[in-house]
């Protein structure tokens, strides 16, 4: 076998790592075998691109590896998991800008003149350019918004899409432009446009739907790097950025059919810019009935089946270890308790099953939401932690509502119902839920840290 195909074999290693690294991902059971095994790849990727004839500057791609590796593995030991939406927007920024500099490098300094190349050749580069560059500066402005550098309401002006519009049919034409006559202005102008258009189309995005917005940058930083792949003749970075492609839009559709949202929903809505909740403590005659956490205490002591469902005020007060004891505390009395889980609960997907499983929660009491909702009318106590929209039964009878079609944890099915908040205020949609103005809802107000424990204690003595 000579070196050239051994390479290729070798590549074919590497990409099927890739795929199979994506199957283990699918389950918390085998994610971490997943991740080895994609790093393993990586690792054989990175080795044989060394083996490949003509490679100058050894040691530049060294000391960026160098740079790349003090950089990255403390960032992502340290990493706070509800801080790993932005960690992801930073990386995916990163691939972004590095699949553009590829092709514009590609484009300024290749020893082939453009102008003899195929019309395709050229389009390879032109995509790995504008999609690198909007995936570059519209990361920064997810990750800004999500680490709070900026406001997280969504930025809206008047004219704000037809002016989006315009820029990118801008983009369009000097696409055509390049493709006609590839001149280095046209593309210095694409490229700004690209860089704009990248800002400009998230800014309307509201902080809680940037997690969808990352995905969907990912899965173009995926298609660039694949284009990228395409100009160098490497069939390895074809292969990983179509997979990065299809899963960051497969994601986007899953995480926005969760939501019962369409995808343009979110990117143009400005959603959550409008808050029409009053906050109030009564409404249409009926007001919010508040209980002490002994009350509650002896409710869940004394029930048979108790549902915790958490939502993103759990990750915020960081409440995953004191729900998991106060299950525990419960599961001694002899009562049967679960988490249910609701896709998009939180603020990224899979948000509360990892937190819960950092908490060492046994997975097989993470319901998912079908599951967990055929139960729900057997269940005594549903305990919504710090959740609230991925309750509201607003999503399933009022027609005009923002949330409406959103499938929901059905908790008024549950004979009684406990809220742990802070106060009246809405949740993400910015909706009132009137599920907490129901006579079989109590609410414990206060930060949910402190609530279970005082739950806990409660529970423990009643
Ligand atoms: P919500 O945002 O609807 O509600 C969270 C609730 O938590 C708030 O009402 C807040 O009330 C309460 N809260 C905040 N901090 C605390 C605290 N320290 N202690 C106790 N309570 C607290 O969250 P849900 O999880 O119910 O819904 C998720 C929302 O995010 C949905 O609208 C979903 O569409 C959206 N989303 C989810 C994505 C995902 O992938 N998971 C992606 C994009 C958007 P108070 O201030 O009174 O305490």
């Amino acid at each position: 076998m000579s070196l050239g195909t051994g390479r290729e074999v070798a590549y074919l290693v590497a990409a099927i790592c890739f795929i199979l690294a994506m199957k283990g991902l699918s389950s918390p059971k085998r994610a971490r075998a997943g991740n080895l095994l994609g790093a393993a790849g990586m690792i054989v990727a990175i080795a044989i691109t060394f083996t490949t004839p003509g490679i100058h500057n050894l040691w530049a791609i060294a000391l960026g590896m160098v740079v790349g590796v003090a950089i990255g593995v403390p960032a992502a030991r340290l990493v706070k998991m509800t801080a790993m939406p932005q960690m992801v927007a930073a990386f995916n920024g990163v691939g972004g800008a590095a699949a553009a500099l590829v092709s514009i490098m590609h484009f300024s300094f290749s020893p082939v003149s453009l102008s003899t190349l195929a019309t395709y050749q050229v389009f390879e580069v032109i995509f790995g350019v504008v999609v690198g560059s909007i995936s570059f500066t519209g990361s920064i402005i997810a990750f800004s918004k999500l680490q709070e550098i900026m406001p997280g309401r969504p930025i809206t002006y008047p004219a704000q899409q037809p002016v989006n519009a315009v820029v990118a049919l801008g983009i369009v034409g000097c696409i055509l432009a390049v493709l006609v006559d590839p001149s280095k202005l046209v593309m210095l102008v694409v490229l700004i446009l690209a860089l704009l258009f990248g800002v400009a189309f998230t800014l309307p995005v509201g902080g809680a739907d940037a997690p969808v917005l990352i995905s969907l940058l990912n899965s173009f930083t995926g298609l660039a790097v694949a284009a990228t792949g395409f100009t160098l003749h490497s069939n390895v970075l074809i292969v990983a950025g179509t997979l990065v492609g299809a899963s960051g839009m497969l994601l986007t559709r899953m995480m926005s059919q969760a939501m019962g949202r369409s995808i343009p929903n979110i990117l143009f809505s400005a959603f959550g810019s409008v808050v029409t909740s009053s906050g109030a403590t009564e409404k249409e005659g009926r007001s919010v009935k508040s209980g002490t956490a002994d009350d509650i205490g002896v409710l869940l002591a004394y029930s048979n089946k108790v549902a915790i469902v958490p939502g993103y005020g759990l990750a915020v007060a960081q409440a995953q270890h004191v729900a998991r004891e106060l299950a525990e505390t419960l599961q001694k009395r002899g009562i049967d308790v679960f988490y249910a889980i609701h896709p998009v609960a939180g603020r990224m997907p899979g948000h509360m099953n990892v937190l819960l499983a950092e908490a060492n929660v046994p997975y097989d009491e993470l319901k998912e939401m079908d599951s967990a909702n055929s139960e729900m009318s057997t269940v005594d106590v549903a305990l919504v932690v710090g959740a609230n929209d991925v309750v509201n039964p607003a999503a399933k009878n009022s027609p005009g509502s923002p949330i409406y079609g959103m499938p929901i944890i059905e908790v008024s099915q549950a004979k009684a119902v406990i809220f742990l908040k802070r106060s009246m205020r809405p949740g993400f949609a910015g909706i009132d839920n009137d599920l907490l103005y129901d006579e079989k809802t109590t609410m414990l107000f206060g930060d949910a840290k402190d609530s279970l424990s005082k739950l806990v204690s409660a529970v423990a003595a009643a």
